[in-house]
């Protein structure tokens, strides 16, 4: 790292003098570079008491401009050991991800060209490089050309903004008039399993649906949607007077990667003129793997479908790309467009704001377009390959370990299992794999995450990260086998 005066260079009021932005931009990015070429000096999982750092901070922002060397000296001392290290390769928890280098400089550029994307107008490149992108996208996942992709911040933004579009659909007019008291609207129900990401139900207490609206459906043995339950559900709302509005089917649940038959879903909303929206936030990557690619089967047929590139495609957090079927649905759900931001462009051009809630977005496609031409679909899929092999790996020691069960199938790159001691049950033996993750996770070197599995409490192992290798599952392996001495001691 260069040497750095404290001595500002500029008046206390003008933004970074040009040579010291240089000066501290290196040092940023030698702190960068340190991160992901040695991720394992850092304990991924940080040793840390809640308010630890509220207590070291002062309790309001400085009077005085403060020289940025000592900001820097700050973070290097409070922040990186106060975090969870997403970009570990020990990291295993909830689903793995990857900010990878490509992508972290463009979200470099990004900030530095600070682009508000509302309208073409304030943001030409940043709107078309988002169409040119999720087009790409689009092509990668083996998607039809009619659907067009916009980028959100979260899949929960990408669901709620479909289920929008969908109530739109129904011809109830309920951006005109909206829900409450109006005796001429049924009640509104959207289906999803009993596995589907809680993103749905805020979606449905957000659009006026009430949890009351959303119905969990049953699942198989293999924890997919069960679609005669479906069926069921809707003939029984129908019959009572309530109108379905949208099935939501999930293409790798958050809990255990269950993959919903969409085929058989989309038969269903097509003959009950249902919208479909398909959550494939984190299995929807896999299709970029040519053996993986009927993972989307049945999609083509769906209305909408969100994919996180923040999840699974080595861009930094945050990016998740909805497709819909007919762009117009969603205009039609969310276009307002007042006297200020009206344009001489007029139809000619796309305006982002027209497409959600946010007016002003940030300039995402630039990282995704660098991480999708960086590595190509070849480097993409031999990734996701990788990450697909390391889980089956691990779960073959799982199944080849005497006190040892897995506890779900595993389609993509999640393990689940638990510790079964012999003479141990019901909640003794939820609270046993309890202790045996949190002894795992004190270690440092790794960090996993927990779930129920048809209620049973199961350690979750998601591999996900692009510096993941073999030796850190094996790593991972071996704490447990460790940690497993820990629990037992405290049995
Ligand atoms: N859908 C699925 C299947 C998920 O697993 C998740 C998060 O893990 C979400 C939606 C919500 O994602 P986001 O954090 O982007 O809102």
């Amino acid at each position: 790292m260069s040497q750095v005066s404290g001595a500002r260079e500029t008046a206390m009021y003008a933004d970074m003098a040009p040579e010291e932005f240089r000066r501290f931009g290196y040092a940023v990015i030698d702190r960068v570079a340190e991160l992901l070429a040695h991720p394992e000096r850092v304990r991924v999982f940080p040793d840390v008491r809640p308010g630890e750092l509220i207590a070291a901070l002062p309790a309001g922002a400085p009077d005085e401009p403060e020289p940025f060397e000592r900001i820097l000296e700050d973070y290097d001392r409070l922040i990186p050991r106060a975090t969870t290290h997403w970009n570990h390769p020990g990291f295993f928890a909830w689903f793995a991800v990857t900010g990878s280098a490509p992508g972290i400089l463009g979200e470099i550029l990004s900030a530095a060209l600070n682009v508000n994307a509302m309208l073409w107008r304030s943001g030409p490149a940043a709107t078309e490089l988002e169409q040119v992108t999720t087009s790409w996208l689009r092509g990668l996942l083996g998607l039809p050309e009619r659907f067009a992709g916009h980028i959100n911040d979260t899949a929960s933004s990408s669901t709620l903004y479909a289920l929008a579009a969908a109530r739109e659909a129904m011809g109830l007019e309920v951006r005109a008039r909206g829900l409450a008291g109006r005796a001429d609207v049924p009640s509104l129900r959207v289906y999803r399993s009993e596995e589907a990401h809680s993103s749905v139900d805020k979606a449905a207490i957000t659009l006026g649906l009430g949890l009351s609206g959303v119905r969990a459906i049953a699942t198989d043995a293999d924890l997919r949607m069960d679609v005669r339950a479906l069926e069921a559900a809707i003939a029984e709302d129908r019959a009572a007077g309530a109108r379905p509005m949208a099935v939501v089917a999930t293409v790798g649940t958050t809990s255990t990667t269950a993959v919903d038959p969409v085929p058989e879903i989309a038969a269903i909303c097509e003959r009950e003129r249902i919208w479909l929206h398909v959550d494939g936030a984190y299995g929807g990557s896999a299709a970029v793997v040519p053996e993986h690619r009927a993972l989307l089967a049945g999609c083509e047929r769906a209305d909408s479908i969100v994919v996180n590139p923040h999840k699974w495609l080595f861009v930094p957090i945050d990016c998740s790309v909805l497709f819909v079927r007919d762009v117009d649905q969603l205009r039609r759900a969310f276009s307002l467009v007042p006297e200020y931001l009206t344009t001489s462009e007029g139809d000619e051009v796309l305006n982002l704001m027209d497409l959600g809630v946010s007016l002003g977005r940030r300039f995402r496609a630039l990282k995704l377009w660098f991480v999708l031409r960086y590595f190509g679909r070849s480097g993409i899929a031999a990734a996701i390959r990788e990450h697909i092999r390391l889980a089956r790996l691990f779960a073959s020691w799982v199944d080849d370990a005497p006190d040892f069960e897995r506890l779900a199938p595993v389609p993509l790159s999640v393990v689940l299992f638990r510790r079964r001691p012999p003479g141990l049950g019901g909640p003794a033996l939820d609270r046993y794999n309890e202790r045996l993750l949190d002894a795992v996770n004190a270690t440092g070197e790794v960090f996993l995450s927990h779930t129920r599995v048809r209620g049973a409490y199961a350690i979750r192992l998601a591999v996900g990260n692009l510096r993941t290798r073999e030796e850190h599952l094996r790593r991972a392996w071996v704490l447990l086998n460790e940690a497993v001495r820990v629990a037992d001691l405290k049995n």
